[in-house]
């Protein structure tokens, strides 16, 4: 096994191959307090992506109920149960990672689902921890909570599908960090689905292949956002790429958000994969969850998150989240409005910070009408 540097574990660690970091990385922010579980995206990726014959239960993304949902069913806790993980001192983590647990004889200490663990994708939606008392929501944090996590391939720095794939099969594109599939190399052994601790390469029976979340590269190639970000109600997510920590580009949104503010942080670092889509996470929620699933940054995340009023280019940026379909490697704050730009500095889209607020007469004497004004 190589060395390699893995900084959302603060430290090197094993992995089956010597590091080689494309020329950019693609990676994405969701925020998880403006998710509203509508399944737009789910359903934007199902029916570009997933509507053939043995895909019927494959789900490129998917959005789960936190803590009582999962798809595939206890993903994350069937592998937090056997990880001997856990263990930070500050930003470093010091147990293990699945590379480094894996068994005498395998890449990846993993666990391939049954196929009725893929029976449920809806399983507790919308469960609450607890009964909320009258009033009790006022309170931060929530002392009975849910929230939402939306969820597609990371397109890891460190893969373990890749890792995994006796194969060779699962390749990273050197011009865009993307992990795909080679369909015409794949036989199907399935150590990618045993191998992927986010489950999120799915096995293929008709074709008799693994089949994964490819960000829509014929998109990105575009510079156009995915399917599943430009459909999104909520607005949750914003796409683009990732500088390693010490070249870090203020003017680069990701950047700004995951290395800048630190706002945004990996699901699950300590597996050890350096995955690359990165999540706000949710203020309600009591961090002593969260921190298991998002590191140690969560209580600073969220301080930094919920101060964004007091501080104008953080509120701007996130403005730009789901204000345009085209990717946004540059941004920049004028006053009150924001602009996602393009590499060379043009203009892609401008999105004012506050919206106009229009208040109609309460009768319209040009329709003879009375309407009612929602504050
Ligand atoms: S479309 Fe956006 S808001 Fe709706 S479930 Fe998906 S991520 Fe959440
Ligand atoms: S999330 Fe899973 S399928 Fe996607 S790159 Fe990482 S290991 Fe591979």
């Amino acid at each position: 096994m190589a060395r390699v540097m893995n900084w959302q574990l603060g430290r090197e660690m094993s992995y089956w191959y010597p590091e080689s970091r494309p020329n950019k990385q693609f990676a994405a922010v969701f925020d998880t307090n403006k998710c509203i579980a509508c399944q737009t995206c789910t359903l934007a990726c199902k029916t570009t992506w997933t509507s053939g014959r043995g895909q019927e239960y494959m789900l490129w993304n998917n959005v789960e109920s936190k803590p009582y949902g999962f798809y595939p069913l206890a993903w994350d806790l069937k592998l937090l149960e056997s990880l001997e993980g856990g263990k930070w001192t500050g930003r470093k983590y010091e147990g293990q990672t699945i590379f480094e647990q894996a068994p005498a004889g395998e890449r990846v200490l993993g666990w391939r689902p049954e196929s009725q663990d893929y029976a449920y994708p809806n399983v507790g939606e919308d469960d609450c921890t607890g009964q909320i008392d009258g009033g009790a929501s006022m309170a931060m944090p929530h002392m009975n909570w849910f929230f939402y996590l939306a969820r597609i391939c990371n397109h890891c720095t460190y893969p373990a599908c890749l890792a995994s794939c006796p194969r060779g099969s699962i390749y990273k594109r050197p011009e865009d960090g993307i992990v795909l599939v080679d369909q015409g190399r794949c036989r199907g052994y399935q150590e990618c689905v045993k191998g992927c601790p986010y489950k999120k390469i799915f096995f293929n029976p008709m074709t008799g292949t693994s089949e994964k979340c490819i960000a829509c590269f014929p998109k990105v190639e575009q510079g156009i956002q995915p399917q599943c970000f430009v459909n999104c109600i909520g607005k949750i997510r914003l796409a683009g790429w990732i500088s390693k920590p010490e070249n870090a580009k203020p003017e680069n949104p990701i950047d700004y958000l995951v290395h800048v503010k630190k706002i945004a942080l990996p699901l699950f670092p300590q597996f050890g994969l350096e995955p690359n889509v990165y999540y706000i996470p949710p203020v309600h929620v009591p961090t002593s969850f969260t921190r298991q699933m998002f590191g140690p940054g969560v209580d600073d995340a969220i301080k930094a998150y919920r101060n964004a009023k007091n501080d104008p280019d953080l509120a701007s940026l996130l403005c730009l989240f789901g204000s345009s379909e085209m990717v946004m490697p540059r941004w920049k704050r004028q006053g009150d409005t924001v602009s996602g730009l393009d590499e060379k500095g043009n203009t892609l889209v401008k999105v004012p910070m506050n919206e106009p607020v229009h208040v109609r007469a309460a009768y319209d004497k040009l329709y003879q009408i009375s309407r009612t004004n929602c504050p």
